[in-house]
């Protein structure tokens, strides 16, 4: 039996970000606007990280997004260099899109508890003893896990690339979210072997706990990212990634959201809806051992000063072996042409 590849407690960083004064602040993103010029580099940020990088990122040019947009818009964006403010795979993902780049992160240290719970050596003996399954990897993975996929993909596409798949009949060997498999599985019915990572933000969100809070506020909608457990996908009025939740607060009538995913994505949803009001599903409650207590802890990691420093240094660059970047992008590139509509 496939072995347990999710994180213990002690695997997470207790990351305590560093306290600066508002002026501190303000003097840092003028330094970091004029050094973006300077060095003819874009920023590219995720929704997850903080929300004044996420700001600057849309004052200056660059882009906040999803994984998937990232990549597209690194890749179309004419910089000489981008600076990808998220984590590890988001800034290989990036490199292996645009190999003529130079790509910057504020950290090399941002980790994702989803692709450290993918160790290649392990996937490729998953894959070899099952041979027959065409293998459909999350975009959360390193670039040597997705150099052994046929597809990649993010969570804004699985579920129609799975079903796609089934419809020609193909067996699909998933890694690594087990929660967000199964959730593609349930809804597909396609026949899916699923490897048994975790995110360790939405792994947290607890089913017993949101009945609770929907009792409290019974007209809140429910908004959920598909690494949640079962449980809590099921009490969901959308369940998508992180561009889908934004959308769907928009499209559903509530006034209200109680929202299953890391707490950086409020600081858009806030700006969107400025007349909505979300608040964050419980992650206490029975079997709580939380660490990242909906904040992704590597995400944490991508402060201003650090963003400075690596513009400064032009240090912090992500590299990737071409051949296996070569390989990579196979996959990559048929999720990027898959059609989504
Ligand atoms: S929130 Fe979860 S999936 Fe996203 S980067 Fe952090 S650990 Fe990985």
């Amino acid at each position: 039996m496939l072995r347990d590849f999710r994180l213990q407690p002690a695997d997470i960083p207790d990351f305590q970000p560093q306290h600066l004064e508002a002026s501190e602040r303000d003097f840092l993103k003028s330094e970091i606007r004029a050094l973006l010029r300077e060095r003819d580099a874009v920023l590219v940020a995720h929704y997850y990280v903080d929300s004044e990088i996420q700001d600057l990122a849309l004052d200056t040019g660059g882009c906040v997004a999803d994984s998937l947009e990232m990549a597209r818009f690194g890749r179309d964006n004419d910089a000489e260099t981008l600076v990808v403010s998220g984590v590890r795979f988001m800034g290989e993902t990036a490199k292996i899109l645009s190999p003529d780049k130079r790509v910057l992160m504020p950290t090399l240290e941002a980790q994702c508890s989803l692709d450290l719970g993918c160790p290649p050596d392990a996937f490729a003996d998953f894959c070899s003893e099952n041979g027959d399954r065409t293998v459909v990897v999350y975009a959360n993975t390193s670039a040597e896990v997705k150099a052994l996929s046929d597809w990649v993909v993010t969570s804004s596409v699985g579920t129609k690339v799975v079903r796609h798949l089934a419809s020609q009949g193909k067996k699909v060997l998933w890694a690594p979210d087990q929660h967000l498999g199964h959730y593609i599985q349930s809804t597909t019915g396609a026949d899916m072997l699923l490897w048994r990572g975790a995110c360790v933000v939405h792994e947290e969100f607890k089913h017993n706990a949101l009945l609770e809070m929907k009792q409290v506020y019974p007209y809140a909608g429910v908004l959920v990212h598909p690494e949640s457990p079962a449980a809590v996908i099921e009490m969901a009025d959308a369940v998508g990634s992180t561009s889908q939740i934004i959308k769907s607060a928009g499209e559903l009538p509530q006034d209200m959201f109680i929202v299953a995913t890391d707490r950086g994505l409020f600081h858009m949803l806030r700006k969107r809806y400025p007349g909505k009001r979300f608040v964050e599903a419980p992650t206490a409650g029975d079997g709580a051992m939380c660490k990242s207590c909906a904040h992704c802890p590597w995400m944490a990691m991508n402060e201003l000063g650090a963003l400075r420093d690596s513009l400064l240094s032009m240090g912090n660059e992500v590299f990737v072996d071409p051949e296996i970047g070569e390989r990579a992008m196979a996959p990559l590139q048929r999720m990027l042409d898959f059609p989504v509509n």
